[in-house]
């Protein structure tokens, strides 16, 4: 039997529509999964009680056979990337790095955490705070961004460091432009690994710190990797040397490449780095890979 032509007007109602119709599969799925596992919790971003929506589905099978991951570790790596608060958005990583904010600067008199970062702006220490915050942390952002002293970048191939592009200021973590010693905190997730110079990008950060400000970042960390080690060099003509085999994260229109694969010696390497170090939510194991690094630059 010959199928009857769909006409074209009639797809251009069908496709959305189907297509939203998965969308909203996922939603209810989703939802659903974290009400009846009980992941019900306070988000440390916008302060409201929500589910948190674990997406297994944002390391795909190929990506975890290509990264070598076993199950636990997969999981354990989407519920870094995942978690999502359904109030804000924000990921498990983006609400642990709030939290180690929260305690870190507590306020009011006796001081005390905030319950969220977004009773945390609200209040004049955080008012007083000079800000980085180098390539753009979803949720965190947002709750930061009316600050005054909150400064954000992105990072632009391309433009000259301290440009802005779109509206958007553009930094190199190797080569920061802001003025020495002229932040309380700097911001970085997921970020360092993609830097082709860590050294560099360490000692650019203890630059723009004010003596005992702070780094507070993520970085992924494999528990069965013990030494840190490069995965490729850029060469001084701009080309990439491989040294083993490459990876990209997803993002981009290829991937962020991966230069650096951090091992479970990465506090030693901070240290090394010049900076005192707490480790939250530590050490890193198979089943936790989302800890927050707070390095303290004491100055000279
Ligand atoms: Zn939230």
């Amino acid at each position: 039997m010959a199928r009857l032509p769909i006409p074209k007007s009639l797809k251009r109602i069908l496709v959305p529509a189907w297509n939203e119709g998965h969308r909203l599969g996922w939603l209810v799925r989703d939802h659903a999964g974290a009400v009846l596992s009980g992941r019900w919790a306070r988000c440390s971003v916008c302060g409201r009680v929500r589910p948190m929506i674990y997406r297994r589905r944002v390391v795909p099978e190929k990506l975890a056979e290509r990264w070598g991951l076993t199950p636990r570790l997969a999981k354990a790596l989407a519920r870094k990337e995942s978690s999502d608060c359904a109030g804000c958005g924000a990921k498990l990583r983006a609400r642990r790095i709030a939290s180690v904010l929260l305690e870190t600067f507590p306020i009011g008199s006796p001081p005390a955490p905030a319950r969220s970062l977004a009773e945390w702006v609200r209040s004049p220490e955080a008012a007083r705070m000079r800000i980085a915050e180098i390539n753009r942390i979803d949720g965190i952002h947002g709750a930061l961004s009316h600050l005054p002293g909150f400064a954000s970048s992105d990072y632009h191939p391309g433009a000259p460091p301290g440009a802005i592009v779109e509206g958007v200021r553009s930094e190199d973590l190797t080569r920061l432009t802001y003025p020495d010693a002229s932040f309380d905190l700097v911001l970085t997730s997921e970020s360092l690994e993609h830097v082709p110079d860590l050294g560099a990008a360490l000692r650019g950060i203890r630059r723009v710190l004010a003596p005992g400000g702070l780094h507070i970042f993520t970085v992924p960390v494999l528990p069965d990797e013990p030494k840190t080690f490069r995965r490729a060099e850029l060469r001084p003509d701009g080309s990439i040397k491989h040294l083993a085999a490459s990876i990209h994260h997803p993002g981009g229109d290829v991937g962020y490449l991966v230069f650096t694969e951090f091992g479970a010696d990465l506090p030693e390497v901070l240290k090394r780095a010049g900076f005192d170090l707490t480790v939250h939510y530590g050490p890193v194991r198979e089943d936790d890979l989302t800890q927050v690094y707070v390095c303290r630059w004491m100055g000279l």
